[in-house]
């Protein structure tokens, strides 16, 4: 192939190159240097000699205000340096603030037949120069500051000089842009490393104060128990009249006494039954039973039994069912179901039932009481949630009772289910494995 080369003037290719090189070297150290000022140092070092600036400096933005300071500096009058940390160039004032505020290259060719500029005459005579170039430092979003190249002689600022300061200036803006998303990048890292130690410290502090409160609650129940049932044992003996006839007044006081005594002994009992079973404490006795045998076991333990809401216990067909549980536990369930049918349910009928199905024994409480919003179905399994909040309820009861149940029941390999509409009653399912399997991962669950 024939290639005609095109001879270019010696000084011309040998600017053109040296030029070139100092693009490709400043882009290198635009990809490769850690802070811009080293960037912004280098390139006014190798540029300056290039186009024949005496001296030079960049400017940056101060964040949020009107001023620039100076970010780097080269070859400044040995007797100026030290005032040049303390340099600073309002937006708008001077080749160097007018470049930034208005985005543009500004070009004073004589300081001295600018009569705009003999602010800037004294200066210029002290410190030795006579024309300025200045360039803004421009991104896609924004100015960040200028860079001014200062000349001893006039200065006509040929096509290609401006071109070569344009591709540098262009360069230190990608520079300090790049340097500023790096900082805000380390900000907001640091923030999150921050964020992320504070939460940690919350979730420890929440942990213990859970840990503190349940210790709390175990010994406090455990301590009010010990004279409640002091308290209704004498109150007891006082009623079968071991302490003299009793007239009806006071059998009736003293009938009161006990029903709020044992209200109070049982929500100490499922107070000390939660925290016991959140604390890990308790054991299994694992036994085999008659699932209708425990299902007949809560109905005669669960309280309040209305007379006019009637009892349906489904039979069971032909051949007596068989599971392995902790039967004391699966009565406790059940008989908190059932006494919570009974109470919530003014009128109607309750239907209790068990059954078999892939190795899973599903007992069902259904009633035709209040009923329970969609929205209350899952809280009403929380600690000391009711859905009637309010001061003056309706319903007596701590909150605990399903709470507990759904804890046991997860304990025992199974769990609670519940289909409920308001006005229309509730259906509380609960599923156990016919053959209890201890699973230290499902237990650790139960019990958190
Ligand atoms: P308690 O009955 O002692 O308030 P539970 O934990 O047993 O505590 O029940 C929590 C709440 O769930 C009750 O206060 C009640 O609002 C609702 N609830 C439970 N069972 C029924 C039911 N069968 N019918 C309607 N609401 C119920």
């Amino acid at each position: 192939m024939n290639a005609t080369r095109v001879r270019i003037p010696v000084d011309t290719e040998d600017t053109a190159i040296r030029e070139l090189v100092a693009v490709r070297e400043i882009v290198h150290a635009f990809l490769t240097a850690d802070r811009p000022e080293e960037v912004f140092q280098f390139a006014l070092e190798r540029v300056s000699p290039l186009v024949g600036a005496s001296f030079a400096s960049v400017y940056l933005v101060e964040r949020g205000e009107e001023v620039m300071r100076l970010a780097a500096a080269y070859n400044w009058p040995e007797r100026f340096r030290p005032f040049l940390g303390q340099m600073r160039v309002r937006l708008g004032r001077g080749p160097s603030g007018e470049a930034a505020s208005e985005r543009r290259v500004v070009q004073v060719p004589d300081v001295f037949a600018d009569k705009s500029l003999t602010d800037w005459q004294e200066a210029a005579s002290e410190m030795g120069f006579r024309a300025i170039i200045a360039l803004p430092l421009q991104t896609r979003t924004g100015v960040l500051g200028a860079v001014a190249f200062y000349f001893a002689a006039t200065e006509g600022f040929d096509r290609v000089e401006r071109g070569l300061l344009r591709i540098v200036s262009d360069q230190m803006a990608a520079t300090a842009e790049k340097a500023s998303l790096i900082e805000e990048l380390r900000r907001a890292n640091a923030a999150l490393v921050e964020s992320n130690a504070e939460l940690e410290r919350q979730y420890v502090a929440a942990l213990e104060a859970r840990r503190l409160k349940d210790e709390f609650l175990a010994n406090m129940s455990h301590e009010l128990r010990t004279p409640l049932t002091a308290v209704l044992g004498y109150t007891y003996l006082i009623q079968e009249g071991l302490a003299g006839p009793l007239t009806d007044e006071q059998r009736t006081t003293l009938g009161q006494v006990t029903s709020s005594s044992e209200r109070l002994l049982t929500l100490i009992d499922d107070l000390l039954d939660l925290t016991t079973l959140k604390r890990g404490e308790v054991t299994l006795h694992i036994e085999s039973f008659d699932p209708m045998t425990a299902l007949h076991e809560a109905v005669a333990s669960a309280r309040g039994r209305q007379k006019d809401v009637e009892l349906h216990i489904a039979p069971v067909s032909d051949t007596p069912l068989r599971m392995q549980s902790d039967r004391r536990k699966v009565v406790r369930i059940l008989a908190n179901l059932l006494s919570n049918a009974f109470k919530f349910t003014p009128r109607g009928e309750i239907r209790a039932s068990v059954a078999i199905h892939d190795g899973m024994v599903r007992f069902t409480v259904q009633d035709t009481g209040i009923g329970i919003a969609p929205e209350a179905q899952d809280v009403i399994f929380d600690e000391f949630r009711q859905v009637d909040g309010s001061v003056t309820r309706r319903y007596g009861g701590s909150g605990l009772g399903l709470a507990l149940s759904r804890r046991l029941a997860r304990l025992l390999g199974g769990d609670i289910t519940l289909r409920s509409a308001p006005a229309e009653g509730s259906t509380f399912i609960v599923e156990l494995p016919v053959e209890y399997v201890p699973d230290a991962s499902r237990e650790a669950l139960a019990l958190s």
